[in-house]
């Protein structure tokens, strides 16, 4: 019976098989990287040499070295050498990969390796397959050529991973898709720019036209001009009218243009409405290309950003030539007129006066009521015909009176009393300084006081109050009336001092033409003063003018 081998004896021969495994290891790898070109194997048939006969040490440390897997199939398609790379790749030991058919390690289709294969033997061939790798599918190129090596043919194949490669085609696929949707997206914007661009120029081009037909065509003259003043645009119709060349009236040229008289106004206006950014409104007289003078009315305001910035004017310029002659005629007429019907007022004045003091016999007391309402009558209608004269005297230039120093004071002492038996209904208040001494014509500050007040009495209800002052101020005295009456809006405090100027207001209708306050305003000019009113719509207004002060 034989012997089983004690404990120690396992032990030895594992050592030794250990020792014998080492070895066998050594000399593989010895023999892989080129140290050592044979290896001689004892085994029971006798020692055996193995060795790589026809790879010297150079081709040997390069194949092992290289990036790529690099294997050697036999004609049955077996493994018989792989690099390390190779087997990396696999994730496998050498012993699992060399003897085993490469088709083992292919991931899919095995159709395509075999075909690969079986081609690559009479010619070179490469082929992309899917190699079953450590961590997953690995794609991988298989650069395959059969070789003549010592025990005959054999297939040798370079395994080059393509997993970063088809990553990077992967992602510059990917980029390239995105471009081209990219450059789609361009395309699309750059038509539909393109487009709007057309439309937009089209649309100009119509609305330029159109502009110019329309400014061409208008009967004013139009002009456009910079926040600064500088005229940069005219119509035809300017061009007509002047005679001149754009070169000629561009900017600051249409000053020339301009009756010399009305230059002063109109630049005032100019200035002041560049200043405040606000309307031009003026009349003057334009020189035709012919050198006559004709009146227009020009009218220009600001078209502003929207960041409310005045970008520049819009103005027209509107022939009020015959509208102008026709006032003059009026005024004329107005003139003639009530001069002619001054005679006979005065003698139908002074007869009235004769009835009413008339004592022979006694009048019955109806007609004496009759004779104090055709006296009130009267007076109304002298007062009527004086301002129609005054207004035609100050157009023709030509209200004059007398000056002398005077005792305001006095004057409107004597105007507070005619106004509290004029309006007995309204409720008359009054603070009035002595001696308020100034160089005037009292009955004209009178006449325009007494405006004032019938204007504060017209224009408020009854048993409202009704408050005249006047007062040293700066070296000034100022008369002021002010009511509890329908106010004024900006818009129409503007206006009010223009002739035959009157508010429209349905809710309160009263007699007048538009005449006091316009003489008004002239009286008080001729006096060096100033005339002028605060007032809010709906609250009442304060009308005041102020005169130098005599020391
Ligand atoms: P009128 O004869 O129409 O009163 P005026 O020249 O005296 O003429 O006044 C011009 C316009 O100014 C009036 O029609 C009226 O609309 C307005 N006005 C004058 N005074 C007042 C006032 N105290 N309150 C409100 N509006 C007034």
């Amino acid at each position: 019976m034989e012997q089983q081998p004690n404990y120690q004896q396992l032990l030895d021969e594992i050592k030794e098989l250990r020792w014998q495994l080492e070895e066998a290891n050594d000399a593989i790898d010895a023999i892989r990287t080129g140290q050592v070109d044979a290896l001689i194997v004892k085994n029971n048939d006798g020692p055996q040499l193995y060795t790589l006969k026809s790879a010297d040490q150079t081709y040997r440390v390069f194949i092992e070295k290289m990036n790529e897997g690099a294997v050697t199939l036999n004609q049955a398609g077996i493994i018989t050498y792989s690099n390390s790379k190779f087997t990396e790749l696999l994730g496998l030991p050498f012993e699992k990969v060399l003897g085993y058919h490469l088709n083992d390690f292919v991931h899919g289709d095995k159709a395509i390796i075999a075909n690969v294969i079986k081609t690559s033997w009479d010619k070179d061939c490469k082929a992309e397959v899917d190699i079953a790798g450590k961590n997953g599918v690995i794609p991988c190129l298989l650069s395959c050529n059969a070789m003549e090596f010592d025990g005959g043919l054999a297939l040798s194949i370079i395994v080059t991973d393509l997993t970063v490669l088809k990553e990077n085609q992967k992602q510059l696929e990917l980029q390239f898709d995105q471009l081209e949707e990219a450059q789609l997206l361009t395309q699309k914007l750059n038509d539909e720019l393109e487009e709007t661009v057309k439309e937009r120029t089209k649309d100009l081009t119509i609305s330029r036209e159109y502009l110019k037909l329309l400014t061409d065509n208008i009967p004013q003259m139009t002009w456009t001009n910079l926040p600064t003043g500088e005229v940069t645009f005219y119509n035809q119709r300017w061009y007509n009218y002047t005679g001149l060349s754009h070169h000629e009236t561009k900017e600051w040229g249409w000053q020339d243009v301009v009756h010399p008289d009305d230059l002063p106004l109109v630049m005032e206006r100019y200035l002041a409405a560049l200043a405040i950014g606000g309307i031009f409104e003026v009349e003057n007289r334009y020189k035709k290309h012919d050198g006559t003078y004709r009146w227009h009315l020009n009218r220009a305001i600001p078209l502003k950003n929207e960041f409310g910035e005045n970008l520049f004017w819009v103005g027209t310029a509107t022939d009020i030539e015959e509208q102008k002659q026709a006032m003059d005629k009026k005024d004329e007429f107005i003139g003639i007129a009530s001069h002619e019907l001054k005679t006979p007022l005065t003698s139908l004045k002074g007869y009235i006066q004769i009835m009413g003091i008339y004592k022979k016999e006694e009048v019955p007391p109806a007609i004496k009521q009759y004779i104090n309402k055709a006296s009130i009558a009267v007076n109304k209608l002298q007062h009527l015909i004086n301002d129609l004269l005054d207004v035609s005297k100050i157009q023709a230039g030509r209200l004059s009176y007398q000056m002398k120093d005077a005792d305001l004071t006095e004057m409107v002492n004597a105007g507070i009393e005619n106004a509290i038996q004029m309006y007995p209904d309204y409720q008359v208040e009054y603070q009035v300084e002595p001696q308020l001494l100034v160089h005037g014509n009292p009955e004209r500050l009178e006449q325009v006081l007494n405006n004032l007040v019938s204007n504060a009495a017209k224009y408020s209800k009854q048993h409202t109050k009704i408050t005249i002052k006047a007062q040293a101020l700066d070296g000034h005295v100022r008369v002021s009336v002010t009511d509890e009456g329908i106010g004024l809006s900006d818009e129409q405090r503007e206006k009010i001092f223009e002739r035959f100027y009157r508010v429209e207001d349905k809710t309160f209708t009263t007699s007048g033409l538009g005449m006091g306050l316009y003489i008004s305003a002239e009286i008080i000019q001729q006096h060096n003063g100033r005339i002028d009113v605060e007032s809010e719509l709906g609250k009442g207004s304060t009308f005041y003018f102020e005169l130098p002060r005599l020391k």
